[in-house]
């Protein structure tokens, strides 16, 4: 639809000799060309079509191409394409109304950025000059994005070739599967967790901490939904140290998880604390134009009525991204999109993953929630030993040979389509799925 094989060719050629990848060695890159979409299915450069499982980076919840936000973008591009952000505009204050509605009456303003990693090096910039300390303590299995802080806050392999900025500090989050503390059970793998933190803020020195950051539920690490109660724990113990408590919302918030933000789940929340920041991009507005923030209380906010705020970006609140924000949200509103989520993963995906794992060996453990789930694939049930790459490389080539563009990381398959899936969608899905893990 729309593109010609010719196209196609010619994208892949522009591509391997002019475009340079993120986190690629480029020699050996052969991308797929995705020359179009529409919903949760995308096409390549020869019109195949595919389930997109993937929502590209997570981000596209309220699937590819929807007119609401498309016409939403045409219609700012044609009143007004770009505004510095001094300037009040109309949609900048519409978007951040909308974002607080959903956000809840304990916050009261939105600083706008480009993106998730910018919204959590302003959240730490906040913690920080909120606080006068300056460390920041994260999760070894968290992504928190690539620039200076916020790759150094980051728990995976991507931190250690950019470990400029000092002052972070990492500790292990609760993951009963592959447990770092002994646990026989959820409940346990909860306490010691929040015991482990404790120790380590007060071994850090509790007066030097600015701030926790926490993804809410970590997605690129295996989306680990955390035990009841953990959550509300790491709440008292930043409370208790008097710690700034900011929940990375960037891939989990605004719909993936069935709720407006995943700190809203009463799975993870029944105790229904709020953090003291959150920050936000991919799902506010699909990624149909870069753009994230973070979510701020009053009593931030305040802090800087007569101090300056030191900092700042050419695009913050750009018009264009804060029409397709406004139009995503009025859309996900009206389309009950939201709901959507928690009833595919409640009735769909949910019991379909649980049965794809009673037939397979090879899935060790399912998690998730809403259209936010992962596959834990191992070689050995009993060790739990991670399956290989070869095999997991194999198992990616049998997914978009059926039909299905899936997104994977280490040794998982994680089934992350756009809140707008359909459940026959998701049921052919989970029917790929069968069929492409039978072949391992
Ligand atoms: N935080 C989380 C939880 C993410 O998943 C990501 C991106 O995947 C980021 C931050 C970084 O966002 P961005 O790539 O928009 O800078």
């Amino acid at each position: 639809p729309g593109t010609t094989t010719d196209e196609g060719r010619r994208a892949l050629d522009l591509d391997r000799a002019h475009v340079f990848h993120s986190w690629s060695a480029q020699g050996s890159l052969a991308p797929m060309v995705i020359a179009g979409g529409l919903g949760s299915t995308v096409w390549d450069g020869d019109g195949n079509r595919f389930l997109d499982f993937s929502s590209q980076l997570v981000n596209v919840n309220i699937g590819h191409q929807h007119p609401k936000v498309v016409a939403g973008i045409q219609a700012q591009a044609a009143l007004l394409a770009t505004v510095a952000p001094a300037h009040a505009n109309l949609a900048r204050g519409e978007a951040a109304r909308r974002i607080l509605a959903r956000a809840g009456d304990e916050f009261s303003k939105v600083f706008f950025t480009n993106g998730g990693a910018d919204a959590n090096e302003n959240a730490i910039r906040l913690a920080r000059l909120v606080t006068g300390r300056d460390k920041v303590l994260s999760t070894y299995r968290s992504y928190h994005g690539n620039t200076g802080a916020a790759v150094t806050a980051t728990g995976d392999w991507r931190r250690v070739p950019n470990e400029y900025a000092r002052g972070h500090v990492h500790f292990f989050g609760p993951f009963a599967y592959r447990s770092e503390f002994w646990s026989d059970s959820v409940e346990q793998e909860g306490e010691r967790a929040l015991h482990h933190l404790e120790r380590v803020i007060q071994a850090e020195g509790a007066s030097s901490i600015a701030a926790i950051l926490l993804e809410t539920i970590p997605g690129t690490a295996g989306v680990l939904v955390p035990p009841p109660g953990y959550l509300a724990g790491v709440r008292a113990l930043a409370d208790k140290y008097g710690i700034v408590l900011i929940f990375d919302e960037v891939m989990a918030g605004f719909g993936r998880t069935g709720d407006w933000f995943a700190f809203q789940n009463a799975g993870i929340n029944a105790e229904g604390m709020v953090p003291d920041l959150i920050t936000f991009a991919k799902g506010v507005n699909s990624g149909y134009v870069p753009a994230g923030g973070v979510i701020i209380p009053p009593w931030i906010a305040e802090q800087f009525d007569d101090n300056v705020f030191p900092g700042g970006l050419t695009y913050s609140g750009h018009p264009l991204a804060m029409a397709s924000i406004v139009a995503a949200l009025d859309a996900m509103a009206e389309e009950g999109i939201v709901d959507n989520a928690a009833t595919i993963g409640r009735d769909v995906l949910g019991p379909g993953l649980a049965a794809l794992a009673e037939k397979h060996d090879v899935i060790g453990e399912v998690r998730g929630v809403g259209v936010f789930w992962a596959l834990d694939l191992v070689s050995d049930r009993g060790t739990r030993a991670p399956l290989g790459g070869t095999e997991i490389g194999r198992l990616k080539s049998e997914l978009l040979r059926r039909g299905m563009l899936p997104f994977s990381a280490d040794n998982r398959i994680h089934v992350v389509p756009p809140c707008v899936v359909t459940a026959d969608e998701a049921r052919q899905g989970l029917a790929i799925l069968d069929e492409a893990l039978a072949t391992l």
